[in-house]
């Protein structure tokens, strides 16, 4: 853990971006989110990866967005490596993942067949690579900044998620930040946080793009100057763009594909620029930094299967009792014949809380979660139903009433992508279901298993609160 100290040193910023489309003309490129084997045909726009650094104090904090599905943890480690090599003088590096529907698999399960992984190990270190050229150019480029910061929960923003499964909690708060230069005024960056799923294209779309986000970013960069950094949010239960209904202001008519990406971005970036002209101007003087390796159960078989089939490439290795745990049985499973089964307990994993202090006093936070996480665990409302499979489990902690600034920066798919994070109270993966329903809920088949929102949750509550409650857990 890292705690802050009061310096007279001044505050420091920068950002940039880098291209990490994947080269569709010369590969053959599996997109990720929907159904196994969709080959991406072409590019739309490109995909990015964005960083911004902030340096209070004697810390540096860099904070970078991709456009992709989810980044596993394994990469994000092997991109932390390779920046500390050449710039350690980040404290701390932060890799988050969008989300995107409509880029390439970089985790593995969105292959030919559900047998056959869908990473390019090419692509992948090319990745990272890019990644962690991103970092370091921008942290060599650190110059003297102010920031704003700006917080909206206008009702526009909920219309644009909609939700398909009981309780119907979204999370409508949009987040903003922007740094200026001191010496000339002009935007370095702006980072925008908001929850909504990607998919705006859906399923049959074979053109890469970067979804809603591309166009917050476009609309932000060309009215504000900089580079736009945009991160999800609580994007779980499952808060999409799928089902929403936009008006076209200019034909009157409902849009649809690439005209309706483009207008919930445009609104995104339009309710982000409202916040931060009626921002907060602050000076920040120092980070407090806190990160923690995590445990995660794992029980769903389709997980351990993919990693059984080398879908994943050797990332995901399981754990038990904190070690690696490469153990398995030998196991026939129908439709793949004989594999060798893992049995360890645990996916590793890592939870962060970050404060930025002004005159010591804290202003802004930012959270990581690595996975998607349902909105009633942020900002509360989990429900009890008839058909649940744990009718009596406890709540677990609920996440915005342990934060401590109005500015709650809340990083979805933050260094890890676990899947969804499920209240164990509302798990439904048996009979009867939720709510009397005739078939299940989706949800639970791309989660890790009924205690890995207990895991990220509790462990995340404990970081937040160890200032207040003695020693915290051991430093990252
Ligand atoms: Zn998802």
């Amino acid at each position: 853990m890292v705690e802050a100290r009061e310096t007279d040193q001044p505050f420091l910023a920068a950002a940039s971006s880098a291209v990490i489309t994947p080269d569709v003309r010369n590969a053959t490129v599996y997109m990720a989110g929907f159904d196994n084997n969709r080959v991406a045909a072409g590019v739309h726009d490109d995909l990015y990866v964005r960083c911004l650094a902030l340096r209070a104090g004697e810390r540096t904090v860099e904070l970078c967005s991709v456009d992709l599905i989810g980044l596993s943890y394994d990469d994000v480690r092997r991109i932390r490596k390779a920046v500390q090599r050449l710039v350690p003088q980040i404290t701390h590096l932060i890799v988050a993942s969008t989300h995107n529907h409509e880029g390439p698999d970089t985790i593995g399960l969105w292959g030919p067949t559900p047998a056959r992984s869908g990473l390019d190990p090419k692509y992948m270190d090319w990745l990272d690579g890019q990644i962690a050229q991103t970092a370091v150019r921008v942290a060599r480029e650190l110059q003297p900044a102010r920031l704003v910061l700006g917080r909206s929960h206008c009702p526009a923003l909920s219309l644009l998620q909609s939700d398909s499964r009981p309780p119907y909690v979204k999370d409508p708060y949009l987040f903003a930040l922007e740094v200026q230069s001191w010496a000339t005024g002009k935007v370095i960056a702006t980072l925008v946080n908001w929850s909504d799923h990607p998919e705006t294209l859906g399923s049959e779309n074979t053109w890469i793009t970067a979804d809603y986000p591309h166009w917050v970013c476009h609309y932000l960069e060309h009215r504000l100057g900089g580079v736009a950094v945009f991160f999800n949010g609580s994007i779980g239960g499952l808060l999409s763009t799928t089902g929403v209904a936009i008006q076209d202001p200019e034909t009157g008519e409902l849009a649809s594909g690439w005209r309706k990406a483009e207008l919930i971005g445009e609104m995104v970036g339009q309710v982000a620029e409202r916040a931060l002209q009626s921002g907060e101007a602050l000076q920040p003087s120092s980070w407090i930094i806190r990160q923690k390796t995590i445990f995660v159960p794992v029980e769903n078989p389709r997980f351990r299967l993919a990693q059984a089939l080398g879908i994943f490439q050797g990332r995901d290795v399981l754990y038990t009792a904190g070690r690696r745990d490469p153990s398995f049985v030998e196991k026939s499973v129908p439709g793949f014949g004989p594999v060798h089964y893992p049995t360890g307990r645990d996916a590793r994993s890592e939870v962060d809380y970050l404060q930025l202090l002004s005159r010591g006093r804290p202003t802004m936070e930012i959270v990581t979660i690595p996975g998607e996480i349902y909105p009633e665990l942020v900002n509360g409302g989990i429900t009890r139903y008839f058909g649940a499979d744990y009718p009596d489990a406890p709540p677990e902690p609920i996440l915005r009433p342990h934060l401590k600034t109005p500015y709650q920066f809340i990083l979805g798919l933050g260094n890890d992508e676990l899947g969804y994070l499920i209240p164990k109270a509302e798990w439904d993966n048996q009979p009867p279901w939720l709510q009397g329903r005739n078939k299940r809920w989706y949800g639970e088949i791309n989660s890790a298993g009924p205690d890995a929102a207990g895991a990220v949750m509790e462990n995340l509550i404990r970081l937040i609160e160890a200032g207040q409650f003695g020693p915290g857990p051991a430093a990252g």
